[in-house]
C-alpha cells in the first residue's frame, strides 16, 4: 500500500515537475516553488474528489459546476508547471482558488450559513498561497482583492440574506475576525517572502562573487607565471642558462655596494673562447651554440654558490667572485683555464672537440675606482692573454700571468 502510495506520487512529480536547471540558488528556488504547486495541485485534486462524488449524489449542479471548474483550473495550473511555467500556473492556481471560493459563496443556499462562512475563510488562501509561490508583494494584493470581495459578496442576496439573520453584534465581529486574519496573514506572509528573495539574491551574489574571487586568483597566477617569464626572458641567456649582460650588471652594483660596506676585494674574470670562429665554420652554428653551453656548464658548476657567472656577449664571459685579492681572483681564473682546456666537448658520439679560453683577472677596487674601469682593465688582460698565445691568464699584474704547458 505505501509502495503503492510512493509510486504513484513519484508518477505524480514526474509528470507534473519541469526540467529546471539548478546551477543557481535563484534556480533551485524556481523549482521548489514547482514541487510546492505540484503538491498543491495533488493536494486540491484528491480533496476535491469526495466532495465531488458526494455532490454528484445530492444532484447540486451548481455546486458540481464549481468543483469542476476548480479541478479544471488546477489541471492547467499542472500543464503550466510542467511546461516550465511555475510562476503563470502559480497565478492560475491562486486565483482558481479566489475564484471558485467566491463561486461559493455566492451560489451557496441561504440556509447553509455555517458552510457560507467557511467559503469566506477559505478567501485566506491566495494570500498564503501568494507568499510560497510569487513575488514577495502579491500576498498583500491578494489581501486587498479578498477585502473588496468580501464587501461585495456580503451586499449580494444569498449572503446579505445569511447575515441578515445575524445580530449586528455578531456581524460586527465576524467582519473584524475576517479583515484581522487577511491584514495578518497578507502581511506575515509579505514579510516572510520579502525575508525568503532576499536570502536567495544575497546566496546567488555571494556564489558570483566567490566565482570571480576564483578566476581573478586564477589571472592573478597567471600574471604572475607570465611575469616570472618575463623576468627570466628579461635576465636569463637562452643558450647557456646563465645571466645575460643586462642582469649581470645590475648585479654587480649590489657586489659593488658589498665591496664600498665590508672593504673586502672583489676579482673580476673575464673569458673568451679561444678560435671560436673556427669551430663555428667547422661545425656550423649549432655545434657552436653547445659549446657556449657546455662551456657555461663548466664555469657555473665550478665556482661557488655566491660566484657571479654571466655571459657578457658572443662568446665572452664574466666572473665575479666576491671576498677575492688578485692572486686568489688568478688561482680561481687558472683553476678554470685548466678545467676547460681538460674537459673536452664530445658530440655526434664519436667527435671531440678541444675547447680553451683565454682569460683576463682584475680586482675591484685594486684596478679602478669605478667597476667599469675593472672591466676594461680585465678586458685588456684577457686581449694579452690572446697575443700570449691564448689558453692562458693574464691579469693586471704582468708577473702573475700564468699559461698553457
Ligand atoms: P679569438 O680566439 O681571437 O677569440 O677568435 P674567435 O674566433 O673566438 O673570435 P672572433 O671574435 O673572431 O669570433 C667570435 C665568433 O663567435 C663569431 C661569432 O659568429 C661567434 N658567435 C657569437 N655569438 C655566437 C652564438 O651565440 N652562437 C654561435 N654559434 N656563435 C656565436
Ligand atoms: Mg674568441
Ligand atoms: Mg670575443
Amino acid at each position: 500500500m505505501r509502495q503503492g502510495i510512493a509510486w504513484l506520487a513519484r508518477q505524480w512529480f514526474a509528470w507534473t515537475l519541469p526540467r529546471l536547471a539548478t546551477s543557481t540558488t535563484a534556480e533551485r528556488d524556481r523549482l521548489r516553488k514547482a514541487h510546492l504547486l505540484s503538491i498543491g495541485v495533488l493536494a486540491a485534486v484528491v480533496l476535491g474528489l469526495p466532495l465531488l462524488v458526494s455532490q454528484i449524489a445530492a444532484h447540486d449542479w451548481l455546486a458540481i459546476a464549481d468543483l469542476l471548474v476548480f479541478e479544471g483550473v488546477h489541471c492547467t495550473a499542472a500543464i503550466l508547471n510542467r511546461r516550465g511555467r511555475v510562476s503563470l500556473g502559480s497565478w492560475v492556481y491562486i486565483i482558481g482558488y479566489m475564484t471558485t471560493a467566491v463561486w461559493g459563496l455566492l451560489i451557496i443556499s441561504p440556509s447553509e450559513g455555517y458552510t457560507m462562512l467557511w467559503g469566506w475563510v477559505q478567501l485566506l488562501l491566495p494570500s498564503i498561497f501568494a507568499g510560497l509561490f510569487l513575488p514577495f508583494w502579491t500576498p498583500l494584493l491578494f489581501g486587498l482583492l479578498d477585502g473588496l470581495l468580501v464587501i461585495v459578496i456580503s451586499r449580494t442576496a444569498p449572503a446579505a440574506v445569511v447575515l441578515a439573520r445575524l445580530p449586528a453584534q455578531v456581524q460586527l465581529s465576524f467582519f473584524i475576525y475576517v479583515y484581522v486574519m487577511m491584514g495578518a496573514v497578507s502581511i506575515i506572509c509579505t514579510v516572510s517572502s520579502y525575508s525568503v528573495e532576499r536570502a536567495v539574491a544575497e546566496a546567488d551574489r555571494t556564489q558570483e562573487l566567490a566565482a570571480a574571487h576564483a578566476a581573478l586568483e586564477l589571472a592573478h597566477a597567471d600574471l604572475a607565471h607570465a611575469y616570472a617569464k618575463l623576468e627570466e626572458l628579461a635576465t636569463i641567456d637562452p643558450i647557456t642558462g646563465l645571466l645575460n649582460h643586462r642582469a649581470m650588471t645590475a648585479r654587480l652594483a649590489t657586489e659593488v655596494a658589498r665591496v664600498h660596506r665590508t672593504g673586502t676585494p672583489l676579482a673580476v674574470i673575464f673569458a673568451d673562447l679561444d678560435h671560436f670562429k673556427h669551430v663555428n665554420d667547422t661545425w656550423g652554428h649549432h655545434v657552436g651554440d653547445h659549446v657556449l653551453a657546455h662551456l657555461a656548464h663548466l664555469l657555473r658548476d665550478h665556482v661557488r654558490a655566491v660566484d657571479i657567472v654571466a655571459r657578457y656577449g658572443g662568446e665572452e664571459f664574466v666572473l665575479i667572485l666576491p671576498d677575492h685579492d688578485h692572486a686568489q681572483g688568478v688561482r680561481a681564473a687558472e683553476r678554470l683555464r685548466r678545467l676547460v682546456a681538460e674537459t673536452p666537448l664530445v658530440f655526434a658520439e664519436t667527435v671531440q672537440l678541444d675547447v680553451t679560453i683565454s682569460i683576463g683577472v682584475a680586482v675591484f677596487p685594486a684596478d679602478g675606482a669605478e667597476i667599469d674601469d675593472v672591466l676594461i682593465a680585465a678586458d685588456a688582460a684577457m686581449y694579452r692573454a690572446k697575443h700570449g698565445g691564448r689558453n692562458r691568464v693574464c691579469s693586471t699584474h704582468d708577473d702573475t700571468a700564468s699559461a698553457a704547458a
